[in-house]
C-alpha cells in the first residue's frame, strides 16, 4: 500500500489531520491499533477553545459543535468560603470557551471520514515505522494478524502517549522533560444537570474539586485523589460527600443523580523536543502530556494537527519544506506555554500533603491574589482561552 502522509492514530489529532489533508487533495492513510467502537467511547477532555472550535469548522466538522456546544464565558475559582467569577471575554478582547467532549468529536471527525470514503484502518496496530531519516519511510502494521507495509512520503505520529511513534526518534536526539505530579484525578461523569454555570475550580485542604459538565443534562465531576487510589475505594456516597465537601459554599447545593462513569487518571507534565526527526512528524499526545487542570491537552493536540497540516499543503503543493523544518519550534513554542500554566494551575489548587505551613500560606496568598487583582485574573483568563501571538 502506498499514501503521501501515513497518519498513526485515531484520536483528535490523526482524525483532525486525515480531515485536514483530504481538504487540501493530500492523499492520507490513517492506521489505529483499537476498533471503531472504543475510540468513540473514551471519555476524556471536554473544554474547547476558540481556535479548536475554529479549525474545526474549518474541517466542516462542527455542525453538531456549534448546535450542542455549550459556550462559557468564565470560570468560577472557590477557596475559603468565597467564589470569585473570572470573566473572560472582558479580559481576552471577547473570548470565550465552549463545553463538548472529546468522543463527540472523535465521533463526528470518524462519521466526516467515513462518509467521504477514507482510507482508515481500525484493529490495525502499527508495530514498526522504518526509514524516517531517508526519502521513503515504510509503516509495518498488522491486519487481520497478518503484517503489511504502507510506504509513504511523511509519517505523522498521533498515536498518543504510549504509541510507538515516539520510539523511533533515535534516544540521542530525543530529549524528554518529564514531572509526575504526587496526585491523581478522580473523574465521574453523572446523569445530573451542571449545579452551576460556568466550571467551579475548588481548592480545599481536603484536595481540589472540580465541577465541569458534558451538557445541559450530564455532569462531569473531579477530585484529587491520591496517585495510587483504588476505584474500588470510592463507592458513589462516599464521591459525593467528598464533593459536597471540597465545592462547599454557603447558599449553594450540589445536585446529585446516577453516576454513569469513574475513572482515575495519574497527573503528569511531559514533553518530547524535538517533535520531528527527518520525516517523522510527533502530533498531540505522542510529544507531550498536560496536567488536565489547565484543559489544554486536547486543544495542544489539535494546534499542532493545523501547524502540520499547513506544513504538508507547503511540501506537496509549492515544494517547500520550510513548514515541515519549522515544525517542531513552532508547536514547542505553544506547548511550553501550555505546560507552564498547567503547571500552574496544578500547583496552585491541589493540597499536597507534604507541604509544610508556609508554603501553604503561599498558596492561599497567591488564590486570594488571583481573586482580587485584576491583572492576576486577566493572566488567567488569556492562558485559559489559549494565549496567542502577535506574529
Ligand atoms: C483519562 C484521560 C482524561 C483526560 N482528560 C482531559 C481533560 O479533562 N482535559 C484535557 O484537555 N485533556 C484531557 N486529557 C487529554 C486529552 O484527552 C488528550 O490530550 C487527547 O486525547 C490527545 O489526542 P491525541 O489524538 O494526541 O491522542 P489520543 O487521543 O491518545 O489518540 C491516540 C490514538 O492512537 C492510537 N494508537 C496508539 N498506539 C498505536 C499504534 N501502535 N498503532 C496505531 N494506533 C495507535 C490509540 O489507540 C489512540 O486511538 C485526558 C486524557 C486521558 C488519558
Amino acid at each position: 500500500m502506498r499514501t503521501r502522509v501515513a497518519i498513526i492514530g485515531a484520536g483528535p489529532a490523526g482524525l483532525l489531520l486525515s480531515q485536514l489533508l483530504h481538504d487540501r487533495g493530500i492523499d492520507a492513510v490513517l492506521l489505529e491499533a483499537r476498533d471503531r467502537a472504543y475510540c468513540e467511547g473514551r471519555q476524556r477532555a471536554g473544554m474547547l477553545e476558540q481556535a479548536t472550535v475554529d479549525v474545526l469548522r474549518e474541517a466542516g466538522a462542527a455542525n453538531r459543535l456549534d448546535r450542542e456546544g455549550l459556550v462559557h464565558h468564565g470560570i468560577h475559582l472557590r477557596f475559603a468560603g468565597r467564589d470569585r467569577h473570572i470573566d473572560f471575554p472582558s479580559r481576552t478582547g471577547g473570548r470565550s470557551v465552549t463545553v463538548y467532549g472529546q468522543t463527540e468529536i472523535v465521533k463526528d471527525l470518524i462519521a466526516k471520514r467515513v462518509a467521504e470514503g477514507a482510507r482508515m484502518y481500525f484493529d490495525a496496530p502499527v508495530t514498526a515505522i522504518e526509514g524516517i531519516d531517508g526519502d521513503a519511510p515504510r509503516v509495518r502494521f498488522l491486519r487481520d494478524g497478518v503484517e503489511e507495509v504502507l510506504e509513504c512520503d511523511l509519517v505523522a505520529g498521533c498515536d498518543g502517549f504510549h504509541g510507538v511513534s515516539r520510539g523511533a526518534i533515535p534516544a540521542d536526539v530525543l530529549k524528554i522533560h518529564e514531572r509526575v505530579h504526587p496526585f491523581a484525578w478522580l473523574g465521574i461523569l453523572a446523569d445530573v444537570a451542571p449545579s452551576t454555570d460556568d466550571l467551579i475550580y475548588a481548592y480545599n485542604e481536603r484536595g481540589f474539586a472540580l465541577h465541569s459538565m458534558r451538557s445541559r443534562a450530564v455532569s462531569r465531576l473531579y477530585l484529587q485523589v491520591d496517585p495510587d487510589a483504588d476505584l474500588a475505594d470510592w463507592p458513589d456516597e462516599r464521591i459525593w460527600a467528598e464533593l459536597r465537601e471540597r465545592l462547599a459554599l454557603p447558599g449553594w447545593t450540589l445536585d446529585e443523580g446516577p453516576i454513569r462513569e469513574r475513572s482515575i487518571t495519574p497527573m503528569r507534565s511531559f514533553v518530547a523536543e524535538p517533535m520531528s526527526f527527518g520525516r517523522l512528524f510527533l502530533a498531540g499526545d505522542a510529544a507531550h502530556i498536560v496536567p488536565p487542570t489547565g484543559a489544554k491537552g486536547l486543544n495542544l493536540a489539535m494546534a499542532d494537527v493545523r501547524v502540520l497540516a499547513r506544513a504538508c499543503e507547503e511540501f506537496f503543493l509549492a515544494g517547500s519544506r520550510a513548514g515541515l523544518d519549522g515544525y517542531s519550534d513552532a508547536c514547542l513554542r505553544r506547548v511550553w506555554r501550555a505546560e507552564q500554566f498547567s503547571y500552574w494551575m496544578t500547583t496552585l489548587l491541589h493540597a499536597r500533603g507534604d507541604a509544610d505551613a508556609f508554603e501553604r500560606r503561599c498558596q492561599e496568598a497567591q488564590l486570594a491574589y488571583l481573586a482580587d487583582s485584576d491583572a492576576a485574573m486577566a493572566t488567567l483568563a488569556e492562558n485559559y482561552v489559549g494565549y496567542t501571538w502577535a506574529d
